[in-house]
């Protein structure tokens, strides 16, 4: 922010001011949204490299306000987490995704990213269970994406949430690894099946051996611990290689395909499926 002397006065310009007021104007377009209408779905696909198939889609959240337009998903999130809204969301979009996911082969999984709030909600995970139940998809097919932070915030409660949904049947991945208080005491203390390497380690891999080493050893580590390793942020053929060559083969990106649309994702699982 600057601050800036103007005609006696001291007023605030520029950046700081301009992002208060863009986020008092999402928070305020959020709670009058009509989210049934107004959110929609986008699903990037998840692939196993080593044989170019798509094992699984990650839903990931699209809003456009007719009064404000289009907001980044980490804006809105982060507003709807401090406007108590993000249960609702996730209601409204897991609900899409769901039945997304029904056009698919059944062997494609589906990712869906919990917000931190909806890991701390006492009983939500019922809430998911209950949608699960009337869309008619296997428990089995799906893996709620969680992260660090999320956990940090209320470990308790996270890990009663977590617990309930494990019993579900529904896979647990740890998203954006690496980028929280890492903490590899949390892989042994909750039901973890797959770990989402963040996308910073896999854009310095190639330039820093340290981050090369770290890429390594936490896909030794998921190995050994039975855990599924999945690359996020892939974007170039090198990357993809060298993530082979560390033993990954699980990953996603720019480099294999931006999030697309419900039809488009779901041409891809039904095209791959057919080879
Ligand atoms: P995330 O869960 O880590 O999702 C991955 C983000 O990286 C997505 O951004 C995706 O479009 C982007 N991405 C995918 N491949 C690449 C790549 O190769 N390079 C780069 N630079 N980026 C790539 P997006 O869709 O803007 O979402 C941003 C974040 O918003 C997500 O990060 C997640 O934290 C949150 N989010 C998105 N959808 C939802 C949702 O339905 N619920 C909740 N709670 N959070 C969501
Ligand atoms: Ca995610
Ligand atoms: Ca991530
Ligand atoms: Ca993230």
């Amino acid at each position: 922010g600057k601050a800036g002397k103007r005609g006696g006065c001291v007023r605030f310009t520029g950046a700081f001011a301009s992002s208060m007021r863009r986020r008092d104007g999402v928070a305020r377009a959020l709670r009058m949204a009509d989210l049934q209408r107004e959110l929609s779905v986008v699903f990037q696909p998840v692939v196993d490299a080593s044989r170019n198939s798509i094992i699984a889609f990650e839903a990931l959240a699209r809003w456009t306000s007719p009064e404000i337009g289009a907001v980044l998903p980490t804006e809105f999130i982060a507003a709807a987490e401090n406007a108590g809204l993000t249960n609702l969301l996730t209601d409204v979009l897991l609900t899409k995704a769901l039945a997304a996911a029904a056009t698919w082969p059944p062997e494609v999984q589906l990712f869906f990213n919990l917000s931190a709030c909806d890991v701390a909600t006492p009983d939500f995970a019922q809430r998911l269970s209950e949608i699960i139940t009337a869309s008619g998809i296997a428990p089995n097919r799906i893996a709620f994406e969680v992260t660090e932070t999320a956990i940090i915030r209320d470990f308790p409660e996270a890990k009663k949430t977590l617990d309930a949904l494990k019993e579900m049947g529904v896979a647990i991945a740890l998203d954006d690894f690496g980028t929280g208080f890492s903490s590899l005491s949390y892989v042994h203390r909750l039901p973890i099946d797959k770990l989402k390497l963040d996308r910073s380690f896999i854009q310095e891999m190639e330039t820093s051996r340290t981050c090369r080493d770290i890429v390594r050893s936490v896909i030794g580590m998921c190995r050994t611990l039975g855990i599924a390793c999945v690359a996020e942020g892939v974007e170039t053929r090198e990357q993809m290689l060298l993530l082979g060559h560390l033993g990954c083969r699980t990953m996603q990106g720019y480099y294999f395909s931006n999030p697309v649309p419900q039809e488009e994702a779901r041409l891809l699982a039904t095209r791959d499926a057919a080879r």
